[in-house]
């Protein structure tokens, strides 16, 4: 390992002097975060770089802010970033990159199901050209079986109606170069789907395959609806195949429906039997009705993207930046708008 670190950093650098900067979104995470610096610092003491952890607070309720800016004031390589209020997960991811310096930056959640453990192999692997590390999960420990088979089955789906190419059972966790960092920061949409964006910057990508723990403590932030949610951004930010299904749909229903009355036609005229069939007008308005109110709905869903984006919001806003013992409340002006000028 030490052998490699001579030559770091690799091209380019940030210039800021750190050589890794560890993100973290913490979203009411206080039960971990004693035990995420221990596992997070122990192992980053173990390599020959110079490191900053960069925590983003996405407006915890439960005391996570206090305790990150405790860690701040003890330890000088930890930045506490506070966000207003919750902003989700991608918007937090955001704003730590936004501040993270390093010239290879890691992303890792709070709850340690991701091994801070595996971060040497992550930057060996960047030292071998890697711009992106991507973790592929070889086990989900911890995890329901419906969670396992969705997610599956989601990311499989996903890649054949998108037009990138998603690794499969990849997270969040991964380690960024300086080049794809700043490329991220280049893509402009208020609704981030981050999993489709690493992917969209299309930069040498090397997977590693590690197995999922279960989390440290504390509980998931996510329901069932919620990752449906963003399973539905993440094909609609990707992709418009359903647009293109729905098209398919109504053609198809078209047809059978020019097919049926041209059978109802022929046997009135030709067999001179009485038109009748209640039943089958109904059934036949029914689903046509159903047809046409899912393809409405699904251009909605496309139409309200819009809406969000033409609006121009910050995709998060920073209440305060802890460093070094020092509070820079200025910060939260300079980032809101800082994603405004590369628009
Ligand atoms: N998280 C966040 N904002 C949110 C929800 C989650 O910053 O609105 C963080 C959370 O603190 C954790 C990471 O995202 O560090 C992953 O969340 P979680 O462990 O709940 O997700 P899971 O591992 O169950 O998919
Ligand atoms: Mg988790």
């Amino acid at each position: 390992m030490n052998a490699l670190v001579k030559f770091w950093p690799p091209e380019p650098s940030s210039g800021s002097g750190v050589t890794l900067s560890v993100v973290v979104p913490l979203y009411n995470e206080y039960e971990v975060i004693g035990l995420l610096y221990e596992r997070l610092s122990a192992i980053l003491a173990t390599l020959d770089i110079s490191w900053e952890l960069v925590l983003v607070d996405d407006g915890s309720t439960d005391g996570t802010a206090k305790a990150i800016e405790h860690l701040t004031q003890a330890h000088p390589a930890v930045t506490a970033v506070l966000l207003n209020r919750n902003f989700g997960k991608e918007a937090a991811l955001t704003a730590g990159l936004d501040h993270a310096q390093g010239d290879a930056v890691i992303i890792i959640d709070a709850d340690l199901q991701d091994p801070p453990e595996l971060i040497p192999q992550m930057l060996v692997a960047w030292h071998d050209g890697a711009d992106i590390v991507c973790m592929r999960r070889r086990s989900r420990a911890g995890e329901t079986w419906f969670k396992r088979v969705s997610a599956h089955h989601f990311y499989r789906l996903l890649n054949a109606i998108s037009d990138v190419d998603i690794p499969e059972d990849t997270g969040d966790f991964r380690l960024l170069s300086r080049r794809a960092v700043e490329a991220l920061s280049q893509l402009n949409e208020r609704e981030r789907y981050m999993k489709g964006l690493f992917a969209w910057i299309g930069l040498p990508t090397t997977v590693i395959e590690y197995d999922r723990m279960p989390r440290a403590a504390g509980t998931t932030k996510w329901d069932y609806l919620s990752l449906f949610g963003l399973a539905l951004e993440g094909i609609t930010s990707f992709s418009v195949a359903p647009l293109r299904l729905a098209m398919g749909l109504g053609l198809l229903t078209a047809f059978a429906g020019i097919l049926f009355t041209f059978w109802i036609v022929v046997k009135a005229l030709v067999f001179g039997e009485p038109v009748q069939g209640y039943p089958s007008l109904i059934s036949m308005v029914t689903i046509l009705g159903g047809v046409q109110l899912l393809s409405i709905g699904l251009l909605g869903e496309y139409i309200g993207k819009t809406y969000y984006e033409t609006k121009q919001r910050p995709v998060y806003l920073v209440r305060d930046v802890h460093r070094q013992g020092k509070a820079s409340a200025q910060a939260s002006a300079q980032t809101a708008s800082m994603r405004g000028r590369k628009a």
